[in-house]
């Protein structure tokens, strides 16, 4: 008894004896709880928080002064689209560069219901090749759907179907994802039923998983609805907040809104009602959180096109400039098509739509067109000049822009009112999302904003300078709220022995930097960037370091 006693304090001495990794002094401690920030020092060691207290003079074999400075958790993404990126054999990619920058050190990847399979396979090759980030893997819906139903999926599954489907989603949470996620916007999951959806969620609550979904809806109607095409009555943004509140009630499951928001001028103000049936829904026991990011234009209105694809006889309807191949001519298909004048009433009647889904003519901007004049004016602004409506206006910017591209020039949406973003972000079961994949400045201008900088933007624009959000709270639902609601033990609080993941940010620096024509710019006043104990961001520099772990999901 005594030895033992005897060998305890040994062992304890040489513990002491041994310096920190790191020691972080005289920073505010943001603990991630939302609680207001202390005064405190943070000891590192063996990529663990050792010590969080007075530590000033304790042994360490570095240590970063942090005065004037904010200390926090590591910032976990709830949606991300990070999964193509981290397995990439490029290192540079595989570093995050856009993500880390921000102070994401956590990434929940496979969103929308599209997963790599097996998922042993996506966490064998991380580990393999080594990431920047952290990883927490999801089931995809929509992956599973197409290896059960194969190439017949547009219709709803039969009972043997949606059997073999329970067997790869509790495949899938065997090899420890954290839940399921489901894009119901998308091919194949726009077939799928809700009976379905909870039939499937229904496997991944014994295992403690989410259910987090990309809804059938984002605004009057699902994106790809065409009126002059579509059959009327498709589901609006309230309606697929009910279903997702329907599949959490019947399952018990957490389930989660990805990227909410209400789009299209003639949506705009109904984040109240989402929100309304999102606070009834908790007020009866079911498990509904969102997340969102802080922008009001989306990735969609980034590749914004008027005219329908129908009529210029583009059925891939892709934004990217001669994708159909040098022979494409836009404009003559769409003038040919105008002649009928049948065709010419649905045109009008598809770009009207479309128009107010974008945010309405005066929130349609030009960012890229053969005349140079037009760029950075909108819609509205063009036609007005011209003394034409706004309907012809985008039929001309298809005769005189681009003719290999769809719509003749590039034009981004502002289809998110700003009263909504504010809205939503103002709830306490909001957390924060980039929605973003890893991208290097190479990849172009085609990328969106919140790709570098959504988490920077909302401690600088909604925190510190709106106070939409206390910086508290802002800095609470990038941490400790997407940790608690994905089930992530150990990471997203300043807590002694959990994951050394950590952000020093200046909050007199800190902002975003990014915008829609210069979307690689990074965060400015992100200082240091920890994960696992290991600097991805260094004296505000990136160091391209692959510390990254993939996450076990545990019950
Ligand atoms: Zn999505």
């Amino acid at each position: 008894m005594r030895r033992i006693a005897a060998l305890l304090l040994l062992r304890s001495c040489l513990v002491l004896a041994q310096p920190y990794d790191l020691l972080i002094t005289g920073g505010r401690l943001l603990d991630g709880t939302g609680n207001p920030a202390i005064y405190s020092d943070v000891a590192i060691q063996g990529g663990k928080i050792a010590a969080i207290g007075r530590l000033r003079g304790s042994p360490a074999a570095r240590t970063i002064d942090a005065k004037g400075k904010y200390v926090c958790p590591g910032f976990i993404d709830m949606h991300s689209h990070a999964d193509g990126g981290l397995g990439s054999e490029d290192r540079r990619r595989r570093a995050a560069p856009n993500l880390v920058s921000q102070g994401i050190t956590t990434v929940c990847v496979n969103p929308d219901g599209a997963s790599p399979w097996p998922l042993s396979k996506q966490r064998a090759n991380y580990e393999r090749l080594a990431i920047g980030p952290n990883a927490a893997l999801l089931v995809g819906h929509g992956t599973v759907r197409r290896l059960v139903m194969k190439d017949d999926y547009k219709r709803p599954a039969t009972p043997a179907e949606i059997a073999k489907m329970r067997e790869l989603v509790r495949q899938g949470m065997q090899e420890k994802a954290f839940g399921m996620s489901a894009g119901l916007e998308y091919v194949p999951g726009i077939w799928s039923t809700t009976d379905e959806l909870i039939d499937l969620v229904r496997e991944i609550v014994p295992y403690g998983g989410v259910y987090t979904v990309h809804q059938r809806s984002e605004s009057t109607d699902p994106r790809w609805y065409q009126p002059s095409v579509d059959k009327p009555g498709q589901p609006t943004m309230l309606d697929a907040v009910e279903e997702t509140i329907r599949i959490g009630a019947e399952t018990g499951a957490t389930v989660i809104w990805s990227h909410a928001k209400a789009m299209g001028a003639n949506y705009w103000g109904s984040s109240k009602a989402a929100i309304r049936l999102i606070d009834r829904a908790r007020a009866r026991g079911i498990d509904i959180w969102t997340d969102q990011y802080p922008y009001n234009s989306t990735g969609g209105d980034g590749s914004t096109v008027l005219i329908p694809a129908w009529a210029i006889g583009d059925n891939a309807f892709s934004s990217a400039r001669g994708k159909a191949g040098a022979k494409a001519d836009y404009a003559s298909a769409l003038r040919r098509t105008m002649e009928d004048s049948g065709k010419a009433d649905k045109v009008r009647t598809d770009i009207t739509h479309e128009m107010a889904r974008r945010g309405g003519p005066e929130n349609i901007v030009v960012f890229d067109h053969p005349d140079h004049g037009f760029i950075g004016k909108s819609l509205d602004t063009l036609a007005t000049a011209r003394g034409i409506t706004p309907v012809q206006m985008a039929l001309e910017l298809q005769y005189e822009g681009y003719r290999d591209r769809p719509g003749g020039a590039r034009l981004r949406g502002f289809s998110v009112w700003e009263d909504d973003v504010d809205a939503i972000m103002a709830q306490p079961w909001n957390a924060t999302s980039t929605d973003a994949a890893i991208a290097l400045p190479e990849d172009g201008p085609d990328t969106h904003a919140r790709y570098s900088t959504a988490h920077p933007r909302k401690l600088r624009r909604y925190g510190l300078d709106r106070g939409v959000i206390s910086i508290e709270n802002a800095v609470r639902s990038s941490t400790s709220l997407p940790a608690q609601i994905m089930g992530i033990r150990d990471r997203g609080l300043l807590r002694e022995g959990l994951a050394a993941d950590l952000v020093i940010f200046d909050p007199a620096t800190v902002r975003d930097k990014a915008t829609f024509s210069e979307p690689h710019q990074y965060a400015e006043g992100i200082d240091f960037v920890l994960v696992n104990g290991k600097f991805v961001v260094e004296s505000g520099k990136l160091t391209g370091a692959l510390p990254g772990v993939v996450l076990t999901h545990s019950r």
